[in-house]
């Protein structure tokens, strides 16, 4: 079966090296060819990589391209912003300087410095008012103790006055002249003899009153030894008498 086609096989095979066989051993022999076919490599060598350039050149220009779209893009996006802040700017000068508004600005300030000045009114009034408060009740105190104290002092000077009118009172004026004599016991040539008068001395009734708490011209009055101590008694002309702080004072006092 295979007596035909292998002899075809053969025939094929023959006339293909035969076809073959020359190309190969001819372009490795003829130095012409080899010359030729290497000038081929070269040139074609050569156009890869004039091709690869012109890729290359194609690439950096759409780079370049690409950039100068983006710069011309960002140039834009700059000059916007740019143009926005002018514009911006120049509509809040235009309000700054809008007479209205410099009218109220002006307003406003003058009205800052009156409210400024209000409080600082206020501030000082109502310290005024409190001192004023202060200094008025202190002086209703001191007035309230000072009533107090006239009316002790009247209290005790209506005391006093009883207390002389008691007939103890008239034993111990003769006591203390029977002991100092009737002459004032200052003396010197301005003084009288036909005036004396006879006082409590250095202590004074009043501050006796006072000191031993006598309530009226009664029995404790009657009673309280140093009301009627000869050794706390003087004799005076009426001139030296009034001159004595203690008559001074009450003479002061009862006026009032
Ligand atoms: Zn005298």
């Amino acid at each position: 079966m295979f007596g035909k086609s292998k002899t075809l096989w053969i025939i094929v095979v023959v006339v293909g090296a035969l076809f073959l066989l020359p190309n190969t051993t001819r372009a490795q022999d003829d130095p012409q060819r080899l010359m030729e076919l290497q000038n081929q490599m070269q040139k074609i060598r050569q156009e890869q990589v004039a091709a690869r350039r012109e890729e290359e050149a194609g690439q950096a220009e759409k780079q370049r391209q690409e950039d100068e779209y983006n710069n011309r893009m960002r140039m834009l996006a700059f000059s916007a912003s740019g143009i926005i802040a002018l514009y911006l700017a120049g509509s809040a000068l235009v309000s700054y300087r809008n007479p209205e508004n410099v009218k109220q600005r002006r307003l406003r300030r003058e009205w800052a410095v009156m409210e400024r000045e209000q409080r600082q009114k206020e501030e000082e009034r109502r310290k005024v008012l409190l001192q004023e408060q202060r200094t008025q009740a202190k002086e209703r105190e001191w007035q309230r103790k000072e009533n107090e104290r006239q009316g002790e002092f009247q209290r005790i000077a209506a005391i006093v006055k009883d207390i002389r009118a008691m007939p103890r009172y008239a034993v111990w004026r003769q006591d203390v002249f029977a002991r100092y004599g009737r002459k004032c016991a200052i003396g010197g040539f301005n003084c009288r003899t036909d005036n004396l008068e006879v006082d409590h001395f250095p202590q004074s009734l009043h501050s006796l009153v006072s000191r031993y708490r006598i309530p009226d011209a009664g029995i404790q009055a009657y009673e309280c030894t140093a009301l009627w101590d000869v050794n706390n008694g003087a004799v005076l002309c009426k001139i030296h008498h009034d001159q004595t702080s203690s008559s001074q004072y009450r003479q002061q006092k009862l006026a009032q």
